[in-house]
């Protein structure tokens, strides 16, 4: 199944499921999904039980080894993954893996795609994802039911990194990320703001002096603040010059 137009042009995501109904979900909406129906990108949701051997449909089997759940055959993915190739680069979400970062979203958006295959159950059989080198990533230290969201996370991360797909170019150069720092906090209209419980909030002062480079420096200030309380991980990696 296709989604979107022009599915030669753009960035191409390819999707190894069970559950292909679940694309393009969320993609569908707001700048990504726009970008979808102009064709700056294009999402091929393909359901892997279309490539198990047996009358049956059989997609899964019962672990080597012993121990509860199912483990996804590797014939039905690499059947999957050769029929519906080329691939532009392979990856399988899972907990095991390396972890995603803006780094990679960022690697990857710059690319012609990304092909992404999606576990269920207790995951998938290793020896397909070695036959075929494919990147091992997760999306955060906890457990999901199925790679779909994990997919969608990954998708939606690169989608928006695509010329053309969000409005200002330099809001994803400020972010988050971007210079090894948690973002500096927002603040918009009104200035002076009465919350719930009758607490007068004013803005900070500094971002209505309209002193650029003070404002600036306050900016960097907050970011290296909240990145050093939140990320010491981080934080020592952006002490070392990001080096790390
Ligand atoms: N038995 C596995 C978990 C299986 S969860 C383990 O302990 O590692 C079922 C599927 O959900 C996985 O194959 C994977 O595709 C997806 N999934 C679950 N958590 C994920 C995460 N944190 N990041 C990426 N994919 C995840």
């Amino acid at each position: 199944m296709t989604i979107g137009v022009g599915a030669t042009l753009g960035w191409n995501a390819k999707v190894l499921t069970l559950f292909p109904e679940i694309f393009p979900g969320i993609m569908a909406h707001s700048l990504a999904g726009k970008a979808l129906k102009h064709g700056l990108w294009s999402l091929d949701a393909i359901n892997m039980r279309s490539f198990a051997t047996d009358r049956h449909g059989t997609v899964d089997d019962t672990p080597f080894g012993g121990g509860a759940g199912m483990v996804i055959k590797p014939d039905v993915v690499d059947a999957a993954i050769r029929q519906t190739g080329p691939h532009n680069h392979l990856v399988f979400v899972t907990p095991r893996g390396l972890p995603l970062t803006q780094e990679r979203v960022k690697k990857w958006s710059t690319g012609p795609g990304l092909t992404i295959l999606c576990g269920r159950y207790e995951g998938v059989d290793q020896r397909v994802l070695e036959a075929h080198n494919v990147d091992e990533i997760s999306i955060g230290d906890y457990v999901l039911s199925g790679g779909e969201m994990a997919a969608l996370v990954i998708l939606d991360a690169c989608v928006r990194l695509l010329p053309g797909v969000m409005g200002n170019q330099t809001t994803s150069e400020e972010e988050s990320f971007e210079d090894g720092l948690l973002e500096y906090p927002h603040y918009t209209r009104p200035a002076q703001w009465i919350d719930g419980e009758g607490v007068l909030r004013p803005v900070p002062e500094i971002l209505m002096s309209g002193h650029h480079e003070r404002i600036r420096q306050w900016r960097r200030d907050e970011a290296e603040t909240i990145t050093k309380l939140r990320r010491p991980d981080l934080w020592a990696c952006y002490k070392s010059d990001n080096k790390c």
